[in-house]
């Protein structure tokens, strides 16, 4: 393949180094992990190692951490009415998401139709506090799921406040925190997530493991996935011992990238890009971001058009839109934010990562001269 440049690590981010040789090494593990002899023992210490990896990197006790097959996974069975507490069956009644969360979480997990509520965001794509707080007064015993940062623009919501609200209402607070490791702290303590779900390809792990993280005395009465015993009987089903040790790997590194590089390198990207095309919008610009990604749109683009060009010149960007059955749509993101739809068709996402250089920068500012002032002219003609 000819260079090529990439810019879609909130997709997901390439294989960390650590990651690769903690896979492989695990890959000449025989054993199963369920399994009493010494093979068998084996495969069980590298996911009892992982486990605890995961668990430094947000601060929870390794006992609380369940591996699955990745966020949607954990995700799926985080939203359950069948919460207990202390021992105590506390089941849920309502479930109310943000409008922004990933569609894991919009589709309401294990709840009714029913009893799923969506709260709207400000147009900085923020969760509406007031709303939330009013919201779940409504509910007896309430779960409530809102994302630590949004895949699309970056936005991180006020967890702690959100967490404070959820609480004072007898509530249960889930967190899908997959975009947080390696950007921004994801303390389960320091936030006030009960429950929280991370993912491991997203910090430099091998894709196909995941986890979801219980904070306190919380405990799911309902496995998603019944059968054996493994996981503490809450997902069953022989563990994918490779990717977890890569799991665990990625999550040591992951608490050590160096933030602020990537940041000033975000920040000197958007100031070019709005110096190279003045009209260009960022999304949430004027609220707290991840340090690594920027969502943007020149109105009169079409975000389609303009990735297959950026492909074309060796550079992977993605849109703000969400594509499903080879159909793209209108992000749901934006529109909840009430971003003009005509806007939302134009956004493209850029992320970046631990390894991303100046150079990188360069061949993506050189592709945005080239690529958007000859679709704009192009678009232009055509209209
Ligand atoms: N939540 C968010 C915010 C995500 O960005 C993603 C991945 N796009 C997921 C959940 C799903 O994670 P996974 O790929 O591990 O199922």
């Amino acid at each position: 393949m000819a260079e090529r440049t990439y810019f879609d690590w909130n997709a997901t981010a390439p294989l960390r180094e650590e990651a690769r040789i903690a896979t492989i090494a695990a890959l000449k593990v025989a054993g199963n992990a369920s399994s009493v002899h010494a093979e068998g023992r084996a495969a069980r210490s590298l996911v009892e190692h992982a486990r605890e990896q995961v668990a430094n990197l947000v601060g929870a006790d390794a006992k609380n951490v369940t591996f699955t097959s990745g966020a949607t996974e954990a995700n799926m069975y985080a939203l359950t009415p069948a919460i207990e507490i202390g021992g105590r069956k506390e089941p849920r009644d309502r479930l109310f998401v943000s409008a922004i969360e990933h569609p894991s979480v919009r589709s309401g997990g294990r709840f009714a139709a029913e009893q799923v509520e969506a709260l709207p965001v400000t147009d900085d794509g923020v969760v509406d506090l007031v709303a939330l707080k009013t919201a779940v007064a409504r509910a007896v015993r309430p779960l409530v799921s809102i994302m630590l940062a949004n895949n699309e623009t970056g936005v991180i919501q006020p967890i702690a406040q959100i967490a404070d609200t959820v609480h004072a209402a007898n509530g249960v607070l889930h967190v899908d925190a997959v975009q947080g490791p390696g950007r921004i702290d994801c303390d389960v303590d320091a936030l006030g997530a009960d429950l929280l779900s991370i993912s491991s390809h997203k910090l430099g792990g091998p894709q196909g493991a995941g986890a979801l993280v219980r904070r306190g005395d919380i405990h799911i009465a309902e496995p998603l996935i019944r059968g054996g015993g493994q996981e503490r009987g809450q997902r069953a089903g022989t563990e994918n011992v490779v990717a977890i040790a890569g799991f665990g790997a990625a999550a040591i590194a992951a608490t050590q990238v160096d933030v602020r590089r990537m940041a000033a390198l975000r920040d000197r990207l958007e100031s070019d890009l709005k110096a190279a095309t003045p009209q260009a919008v960022v999304f949430g610009a004027g609220v707290p971001r991840l340090p690594n990604t920027t969502l943007f749109a020149v109105p009169g683009l079409k975000a389609e058009t303009a990735i297959i060009a950026f492909d074309l010149n060796g550079i992977a960007v993605s849109s703000g839109s969400a594509c499903s059955s080879g159909k793209v749509q209108a992000s749901h993101v934006l529109a909840a934010m009430g971003v003009d739809p005509s806007l939302s068709r134009a956004a493209v996402r850029v992320s970046l990562g631990w390894t991303t250089t100046e150079a990188d920068l360069e061949a993506l500012l050189t592709a945005w001269n080239k690529v958007v002032s000859s679709l704009l002219n192009k678009h232009a003609n055509a209209a």
